[in-house]
This record gives structure tokens, C-alpha cells and sequence, in this order.
């Protein structure tokens, strides 16, 4: 059987490679997610337990108000709402927090969704330049909030933040920004779309305002999840209940929260992040692990002759951009495949994820892959280099 109906195929990539995509490997679902997906895979089956105030987060059968309290105490916040996706939470965060022209600081390597939610509220992005390590420190912070001041005559309203970037997978200085935040009492977004749910991540220790995660980004949950929290000092704003009255009817909707739109993960997709809780809370405590993966295969890496890694060294996350311009893109230059021999020797190796005929810079994400994948990926980079006459050290 290789399709489930007509010509949607049955997606196995999992079990028959080993997948090295930038952006799949936190968000791959743990065994009692895939039952939870079956199990409350019906439209609004979160529903059969909905007893006044009706909204989501105070459901009790299955626990999701527990689900709710247990989050927000495990990122070191006040209250929690999931949504679908962090960029549904940014647009939140962003939309309470900022009228029309007001500016936004963001990183120089923010994520498109932080342009679009600061583009939505009608706000603008001003980006912090990276240092010479491509990092986003705090003192380059407080200088570009004072050049905001300078050039439009007021502060910020918001300073988003990633902690790790997309990019190149490089930690900023999340901890000096939120310390310059608080200095100039702009409020602090934090983007822990590659952190929270594979490292431990605390929204009180590093000073944030708002924490920002993705479900299916880094807490083994299926798309579209996400997770936005916050302090008592912003859930008023960010999380306020709707004021409107119907001018014939004069209904109104009490508790239901504007920016969530009442209620927002309805189905299999909060249950089965629910479901992956218990998982998460351990595999954060094993992040060094990772790391030192990551590293042992950059270490095989690198002797590769003409590879070259992109990213900080040594890694502190799992993506990573390598440069293999001095190396396999002198083959795809005569090669009659071009830069899809690369592609074809990785996936006869069984290995998939990297950008489809990419032979120049291209990103790699290791987490959750064991030693022995580990090891096998670096010695099939290293075979392909020797086929190809590449020196290996
Ligand atoms: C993936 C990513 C996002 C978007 O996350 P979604 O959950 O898909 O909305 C935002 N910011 C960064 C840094 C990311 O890597």
C-alpha cells in the first residue's frame, strides 16, 4: 500500500531515512502524539467536556486546564495560551502592544513571521546589526533603540527577539537584551521558536515579558501549534476579553479573548501536545547531548577538505549552515547532475533533508538523531568526498 486515497502517498520518511531537515526534526511527534492525532483527529472533539465559561483553556476532560497551569510553571511564566503557530503568537503579542507607525526592534536575522506581525498591527521593523560573531548583543540593542529615538523622537514599543536564529543557529544575548529592555521599560519579546521544547527554556530567569514557542517547531506536536506566555503584568493586555455588545441583540461574549479569537487548537492538535508534554519535560534535560553531537559531527565535518561551517563554533544548537563551496560544488560544477549528485548520493545513503541540489550553503538540523546516526552521516559525507577525490584528513 503506498497511497492512503488516490494520489496522497503515505508519508514514511521518517522510518526509511535519516532526516536531517533544518526545520523538522524537533517538531517530529512522539508515539502518544500519533494516538492522540487518531484518537481526537475529529473537527471539535476537544468539545464534548465544554462546560461554562466555555473556552478552551478551562476545559478540564481531557485535562487542558491542568495542561495550561503545568505549561506556564514549566517555562517560569503566569499564564499560557497555545496557539496555531508562533507567528500567531507574535502577531498577538505585536497587535496588543503597538498602534499604526509605532517602531518594533527586531534581530537582523528575525524571522519572516516577526516582519509580518509587525507589518499586520502597521508597525515598523528595525533591525539590530549583528557583531563580528553574528550575534545580536545587548549593547548593540541599546544603541539602535537610541537611534530609533533620535530618528522618529520616540522609543520602541516592543523588542522581539530569537534566541536562536533560523539562519545560521547562532545563540544571541537574549538575557543583555531583556536587561537593556527593562533599562529603557520597553517590553521584551522573547522567540523561542527553536528553543522551547528541546532546551530548557525560563521566561522569568532570562526576563522576558512574553515567551513565544513553536509546537511543531521544537515541541514534537503536529502543525499548526504553538505556545505564547506571559506575567501577570501583560495577561490583562495581551489575553483581554472581548467588550462587545450587538446593537440589536445586545449579546455579549464575557470571557472570550480577542486576540485568540476565543478559542484556538480545538482538536488532535492541542491533545497531542498534550500528549508530548510528558516527553518534552524530560528530553529538555538531555539538550547537552545534543550539543555534543552536533559537535563530534562538525568535528568529522570539517576534515572534509574545502568544508567550511558557517555557523558560531563551537555549536551550541543542533542547525547548523555549512559552506561547501571548496568541496562538493567543484564537483556539481562538471557534474552531469549538477548539484543534484550530491542530493542523489545522500539519499542512496538513505540520508534526506538537506536542500534539494544545494551544494554551496546549505542548512542541517541533528537533533534527536542517536550516536550511531550520528556517526554514520559524518562517514557517508566522508565516502562521498573520497568517491569524488576529495582529501579527507
Ligand atoms: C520557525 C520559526 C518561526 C515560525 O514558527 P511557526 O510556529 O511556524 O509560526 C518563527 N521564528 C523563528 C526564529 C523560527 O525559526
Amino acid at each position: 500500500m503506498r497511497d492512503i486515497i488516490g494520489n496522497i502517498e503515505i508519508r514514511a520518511i521518517e522510518e526509511l531515512f535519516i532526516n536531517i531537515h533544518p526545520i523538522q526534526p524537533g517538531g517530529r511527534l512522539t508515539p502518544e502524539a500519533m494516538k492522540a492525532l487518531i484518537s481526537y483527529g475529529d473537527g471539535y472533539s476537544t468539545c464534548d467536556w465544554c462546560r461554562k465559561p466555555f473556552r478552551l483553556d478551562k476545559i478540564r476532560r481531557p485535562p487542558i486546564e491542568e495542561f495550561h497551569v503545568k505549561l506556564a510553571e514549566f517555562l517560569g511564566m503566569d499564564q499560557v495560551r497555545v496557539v496555531p503557530g508562533a507567528r500567531r503568537g507574535f502577531q498577538a503579542v505585536v497587535s496588543s502592544m503597538i498602534e499604526k507607525g509605532d517602531s518594533v526592534i527586531v534581530s537582523s536575522l528575525a524571522h519572516y513571521t516577526e516582519f509580518l506581525a509587525v507589518e499586520a498591527a502597521k508597525g515598523v521593523v528595525k533591525e539590530v546589526p549583528l557583531n563580528e560573531n553574528h550575534v545580536i548583543t545587548g549593547e548593540n540593542t541599546a544603541k539602535k533603540i537610541e537611534e530609533v529615538k533620535k530618528e522618529t523622537g520616540v522609543f520602541p514599543k516592543l523588542i522581539m527577539m530569537d534566541h536562536f536564529d533560523y539562519m545560521l543557529g547562532n545563540e544571541h544575548d537574549v538575557r543583555g537584551v531583556a536587561r537593556v529592555a527593562k533599562d529603557y521599560g520597553i517590553p521584551f519579546m522573547y522567540n523561542g521558536a527553536y528553543t522551547i521544547g528541546v532546551m530548557p527554556v525560563n521566561g522569568r530567569e532570562i526576563g522576558a515579558d512574553f515567551l513565544v514557542g513553536s509546537g511543531h517547531k521544537s515541541f514534537a506536536s503536529p502543525a499548526p501549534s504553538g505556545i505564547l506566555a506571559t506575567t501577570e503584568e501583560w495577561s490583562d493586555r495581551v489575553f483581554r476579553t472581548t467588550q462587545m455588545v450587538g446593537d440589536v441583540t445586545k449579546r455579549k461574549f464575557g470571557i472570550k479573548e480577542v486576540e485568540m479569537m476565543g478559542c484556538t487548537l480545538m482538536g488532535a492538535t492541542l491533545i497531542a501536545m498534550m500528549a508530548s508534554f510528558s516527553t518534552i519535560k524530560e528530553r529538555v534535560k538531555h539538550w547537552d547531548k545534543e550539543v555534543e553531537k552536533i559537535n563530534y559531527f562538525v568535528k568529522e565535518f570539517l576534515k572534509i577538505q574545502g568544508n567550511k561551517v558557517m555557523s558560531e563554533l563551537p555549536r551550541k544548537h543542533t542547525l547548523t549552515k555549512l559552506d561547501t563551496r571548496g568541496s562538493f560544488d567543484k564537483i556539481a560544477q562538471t557534474h552531469k547532475r549538477r548539484g543534484f549528485f550530491f542530493s542523489d548520493e545522500l539519499k542512496k545513503r538513505k540520508i534526506v533533508g538537506e536542500f534539494v541540489g544545494a551544494t554551496k550553503t546549505w542548512k542541517m538540523n541533528t537533533y534527536g538523531l542517536t550516536w550511531n546516526q550520528i556517526r554514520y552521516l559524518a562517514q557517508a559525507l566522508q565516502d562521498i568526498a573520497r568517491k569524488y577525490n576529495i582529501d579527507v584528513a
